[in-house]
């Protein structure tokens, strides 16, 4: 998830579609209650089943993302018989890291190969883990090294109204005038039915630290704008249209520190198929059917099938929601009642790393009322000849408009919205590009669901269970495809150890 702006817009897409329900069921599903993650979890062990007398089962995992892998790494760890099927060549689904010679072909057709230079990645899906998911106790325990992730930067750029302002700038100014004004309304006495003498000095007190306010409470300025040219006008700061740029750091799951994995995100993927052994992993071998007959579930694929005492499935749920099987009607219908969200990523591979040469910006984000919405700047590699920058990431209609066009048009029209921010620069030392449309993505087929209806998804169906980030609070997360991996793995063990 990308902070507000993408939750506005999330809101915003469920009301469009699916009307108050689905947006106040997708308003706990976003888990806008600020929350957490627990990180209780005791992992199934081969001990458990000596006390029992019986012995690990067989399970079938549908899905090689990473769901699919948590769900076969812990039960690998308790001795399960694990096989998984993954429909494409590539173990990861969302956690998709590209670097040069990797190649993606859209539905439709259309094929892409990254041109990237040795030591280049993008991360075409997930980029940042923040501090208290259960993603960073994976990458504990499977020793994938970490780095800081530059979430915000305050000298990156909030551009809106055709001109680019710093994000440190933009903020003083705002809280400035907000201070200024609220200080203006309080010594006039607007508040005086709310607050006793004693509360409207201490507001005062808040208010000039809040807005670096002179003495007449008067925003003037100040250091933290950083000297960058004359002070706008009152109403040039309201007129920002994109607020939500000024605020979006402060969000539970964007706020700093966040973390990445050093080398890409993907090396989550790698550690976790390699704990699970490669040769248990199918790839190219999409579920064709899921058939439960009470005592065993049968999954076939393209010229086979297998058996297993358990299937846990982690398509995303529309995908799941086409395979015919067993799977009862009332669980169909609800795996294919969210709201599906397109999402696209385009990488621009530099030869020169102007942003930090000219313009002393090392990684965060600049915020744009363009329609690529947003730029980021890489966390890693400062310094270096070579960086790669996300040249936009956004989703619902931009990310459409987008998507309906040819890579070449893609990147284009990308490149005269980013010349904008940072003039001709944007351009001239390009090397090469990549653009990931979520929804165009095979077996995929969008970026993430949210707001699906029915209490049915959480349960076992027979034989059949379910995981990934859709089932949980946080969507759009690695960590909702952690802790539904959990969810399932507990379920089938707790079962295991009692059924013969
Ligand atoms: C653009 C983008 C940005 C994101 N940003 C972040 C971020 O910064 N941080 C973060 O933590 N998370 C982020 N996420 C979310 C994160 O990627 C997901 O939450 C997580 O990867 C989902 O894992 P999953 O296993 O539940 O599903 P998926 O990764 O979707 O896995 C489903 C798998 O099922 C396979 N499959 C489909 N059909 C079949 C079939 N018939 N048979 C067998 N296999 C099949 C698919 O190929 C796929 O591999 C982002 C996602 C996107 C797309």
């Amino acid at each position: 998830m990308t902070g507000e702006l993408t939750r506005r817009a999330l809101l915003h897409g469920l009301g469009a579609a699916g009307g108050a329900g689905a947006m106040l069921a997708a308003m706990g599903a976003l888990g806008l209650v600020p929350g957490s993650q627990s990180h209780a979890f005791r992992a199934p062990q081969p001990g458990d089943f000596s006390l029992t007398g019986r012995s690990p089962k067989r399970v079938v995992v549908l899905g090689a993302g990473i769901a699919g892998l948590a769900t076969a790494y812990e039960l690998r760890k308790a001795g399960y018989d694990v096989t998984i099927l993954e429909a494409a060549k590539k173990v990861g689904g969302r956690n998709l890291t590209l670097r040069g010679g990797d190649e993606i072909t859209e539905i439709g057709g259309v094929t892409q190969e990254a041109g990237f230079r040795d030591g280049t990645y993008f991360n075409a899906g997930p980029a940042r883990i923040a501090q208290w998911m259960i993603t960073m106790d994976y990458c504990r325990e499977l020793g994938v090294p970490l780095e800081i992730f530059v979430n915000s930067n305050a000298d990156a750029y909030v551009h809106t109204g055709g001109k680019s302002v710093r994000y440190r700038t933009a903020r003083a100014d705002t809280y400035g005038y907000l201070g200024e004004l609220l200080a203006k309304a309080t010594n006039q006495g607007a508040l005086d039915a709310d607050l006793t003498a004693a509360d409207k000095t201490n507001l005062l007190d808040l208010l000039r630290e809040f807005g670096q306010l002179g003495e007449q409470f008067t925003y003037e300025g100040g250091e933290r704008r950083a000297n960058t040219g004359p002070i706008p006008s009152v109403s040039e700061v309201l007129g920002y249209r994109i607020p939500q740029a000024l605020f979006w750091d402060l969000a539970h799951d964007q706020a700093m520190p966040m973390f990445q994995p050093v080398g890409g995100m993907d090396r989550i993927v790698d550690a976790l198929a390699a704990n699970v052994g490669r040769h248990r992993i199918k790839t190219n071998t999409p579920a064709t059917r899921i058939t439960d007959n009470g005592r065993e579930v049968v999954v076939e694929y393209k010229n086979g099938s297998i058996k297993a005492d358990f299937c846990v499935a982690t398509l995303p749920p529309h995908v799941l929601a086409r395979i015919p099987g067993s799977l009862p009607p009332e669980v169909v219908q609800s795996l294919g009642s969210g709201f599906n969200f397109s999402g696209s990523k385009l990488g621009l591979e530099y030869g020169r790393r102007w942003w930090e040469l000219d313009e002393d910006i090392y990684g965060g984000t600049t915020e744009t009322d363009l329609d690529i919405r947003t730029i980021w700047y890489p966390s890693h590699g400062f310094h270096e000849r070579r960086g790669l920058l996300v040249g936009y990431y956004h989703l619902l209609d931009q990310a459409d408009s987008y998507d309906a066009l040819a890579p070449a048009a893609r990147l284009e029209r990308a490149l005269k919205e980013g010349e904008k921010v940072h003039g001709p620069r944007y351009r001239k030392d390009l090397l090469s590009s990549i653009s990931m449309s979520w929804r165009k993505r095979p077996h995929i087929e969008g970026m993430f669901t949210a707001g699906l209806q029915g209490g049915l998804l959480e349960q076992a169906h027979g034989r059949v269970y379910l995981a990934g980030d859709w089932l949980t609070d946080l969507v759009a997360w690695q960590a909702g495809a952690f802790e539904s991996a959990r969810k399932a793995v507990l379920l089938i063990h707790e079962r295991a150890l009692k059924e013969n």
